[in-house]
């Protein structure tokens, strides 16, 4: 996990106001029969060890999917 950055304000996530930290993970997911890794962001939450994702990195993460698609594609890799 690397932070990429970090802002105190009401957490989603607890309810509570604290430092919420802003990071990006590397994530697996099957697309199409695919087992893609890529890099996706998200909002976590120290206090209650979960992460968050609103709309911009929920379509964030989700065009990095397609993307690391696209590039195993290119290259032919099974
Ligand atoms: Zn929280």
């Amino acid at each position: 996990m690397k932070l990429i950055s970090s802002i105190k304000k009401l957490c989603l996530c607890c309810m509570e106001e604290h430092e919420v930290s802003f990071v990006e993970v590397e994530e697996t997911n099957t697309f199409k029969g695919k087992k893609l890794y890529y890099k996706a962001r998200y909002e976590y939450c120290d206090k209650a060890d979960e992460y968050i994702s609103n709309e911009d990195m929920i379509e964030y993460n989700y065009f990095s999917m397609k993307d690391e698609y696209r590039r195993q594609n290119r290259l032919g890799i099974d």
